[in-house]
């Protein structure tokens, strides 16, 4: 049996890059479409697929929107850090924030766009320093500092707000995923 998915209603807050928009959800006929809109984050959705919850285009919008960011932004770390990396992959994994591999590819939650951009930076930072240093050692912090002072303000950050980033847009089926076609521009 599926884990029920919460239901998100209209008014909802969410969290998109340090800022909060109040959710709005407008049931069409036209062409489904998630965008920002002033300070609401609006859903245009399908009126003839009620049984499709709302996170469906929401999880779809986010994770292409932090697919763009967090390529754009490790390139210009990787640039400023003088480390390079061999592949990005945007996961969604239900707990992890990001890691790096032996092979010097980068793995990063989508959910990580939720964030402030500076705590944003912060992982992705975190990441790239690990293909000097694999470990968390006083050496791999003092590389992390070098270019986020404020890194303890940021992780803490993570620590205190992370959770509720994980509850707010759950892991959901591939299946569920699949059943619609979604324009994400
Ligand atoms: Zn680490």
């Amino acid at each position: 049996m599926r884990k029920a998915i919460r239901n998100l209603t209209a008014g909802h807050p969410m969290p998109y890059r340090g800022r909060t928009y109040s959710l709005e959800i407008r049931k069409t006929l036209d062409k489904p479409q998630v965008k920002i809109d002033g300070d609401r984050l609006t859903v245009n959705f399908y009126k003839e697929h009620p049984e499709v919850p709302v996170q469906v285009p929401l999880v779809k919008w986010y994770r292409r929107k932090s697919q763009h960011y967090i390529i754009s932004r490790t390139a210009y770390w990787s640039e400023e850090m003088g480390l390079s990396f061999n592949k990005i992959f945007i996961k969604d994994q239900d707990s992890r924030w990001g890691s790096c591999s032996s092979l010097r590819n980068l793995n990063f939650n989508w959910r990580i766009i939720m964030a402030p951009d500076e705590v944003i930076d912060y992982l992705l930072i975190h990441e790239l320093a690990h293909l000097k240093e694999m470990n968390h050692s006083t050496a791999f912090w003092k590389l992390v500092a070098q270019y986020d002072p404020e890194y303890k303000l940021h992780r803490q950050w993570l620590k205190d707000n992370g959770k509720a980033i994980f509850l707010l847009l759950p892991k959901l089926p591939v299946s569920l995923l699949d059943s619609i076609f979604f324009h994400v521009d």
